[in-house]
């Protein structure tokens, strides 16, 4: 199978590139390399240097003839969004229709999107199914909803049959270190706590302590990263077998908060890492936890990796190879 990723150079991206070349896919990778990395590009995949919003340069990279297309391509940052909306507009809503409609164009069968937990918002009971209300908290997570209703559309009135993936916290890194690139200036809670574990940074800052939650930081449900990859081939699958759109929620189903993740780092890299308690981040529900039977249930999709330590161990073994540590 050919399957072109959007935003294929990312974090998350680089990981599910990894996952499609493992079964022996095509692996295409398109980034405008404005956060992803030339390095984390995995040898063999063919390379577009683009932009979401340039309506040729998508032309001409899915002229090339792709059975699927995985849409990362957006930008994460649920604080900077609530301060910065424009930013998120353009490049996750316009860029996305633009994507849409010339994957339709081109004749594409499949289309996965990273959708969100944040497309939930604070929530009003707990585990968060796929019916769950939505009513984000932050502009991000309207964002990804306004993808999400656009591809239904799409489903219904081109064919476009879509994924779309409700990451909870994607988190780790890959366990056999294949997966080396660093994302610059991260804003998400464990590459900052790692940050602040190699001296990059002086300290974690944490947002919020009167949570209504076990210890009054925010709970987040972290998945790891190959986990996520792998219900993007699943997904992927799927869909074009079964000629049918889906919309699921991948996380761990466990809850930990903003404490339990700075201790288990401490444990794990045995530094200290400096923390202080500041006032909420805006937009930042207090605890979102999934509960993926749906997922389990259609795709088959278990998290093999999510355990707190496995999370937290990866990502330190990374970090610690990359500061010569
Ligand atoms: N968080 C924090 N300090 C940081 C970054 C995040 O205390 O520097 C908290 C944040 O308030 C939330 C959790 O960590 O409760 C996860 O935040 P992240 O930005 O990683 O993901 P989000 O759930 O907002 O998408």
């Amino acid at each position: 199978m050919k399957v072109l990723l959007f935003g294929g150079a990312g974090y998350i991206g680089t990981h599910v590139a990894l996952a499609f070349q493992k079964r022996g896919d095509t692996v295409g990778i398109y980034d405008n390399f404005s956060s992803g990395l030339r390095d984390n590009i995995i040898p063999g995949s063919v390379v577009y240097e683009g932009d979401i919003l340039n309506k040729d340069q998508l032309k001409a990279a899915l002229a090339d003839g792709w059975d699927a297309v995985v849409h990362l391509a957006a930008f994460k940052a649920a604080g900077e969004s609530m301060t910065r909306p424009e930013k998120y507009s353009l490049n996750n809503i316009t860029g996305s229709l633009n994507l849409i409609t010339e994957c339709v164009s081109a004749g594409v069968k499949g289309f996965v999107l990273s959708s969100s937990a944040a497309i939930y918002g604070e929530p009003t009971y707990l585990p968060i199914d796929e019916e769950h209300p939505k009513n984000p908290e932050n502009y991000y997570g309207y964002t990804k909803l306004a993808i999400e209703r656009h591809l239904e559309w799409y489903d219904k009135l081109k064919d476009l049959r879509f994924a779309a993936l409700r990451y909870f916290n994607a988190a780790g890194y890959d366990s056999n270190g294949d997966m080396m690139g660093l994302e610059n200036s991260p804003a998400n809670l464990i590459p900052v706590v790692m940050e602040a574990a190699v001296g990059k940074r002086d300290t974690l800052q944490i947002f919020g302590d009167d949570y209504d939650t076990k210890d009054g930081t925010g709970v987040r449900d972290y998945v790891h990263v190959t986990d996520l990859a792998e219900g993007h081939v699943m997904a992927v699958d799927y869909i074009l077998a079964n000629d049918e759109s889906i919309t699921v929620n991948l996380g761990s189903e466990s809850g930990l908060s903003v404490l339990e993740i700075l201790q288990e780092s401490r444990k794990v890299s045995g530094r200290e890492i400096p923390a202080n308690f500041v006032g909420r981040r805006a937009g930042d529900p207090a605890k979102l936890v999934a509960t993926s039977k749906k997922a389990n249930d259609i795709l088959g999709w278990y998290p093999k990796y999510s355990s707190l330590e496995s999370i937290i161990k990866s990502t330190w073994d990374v970090y610690k190879k990359n500061f010569n540590l």
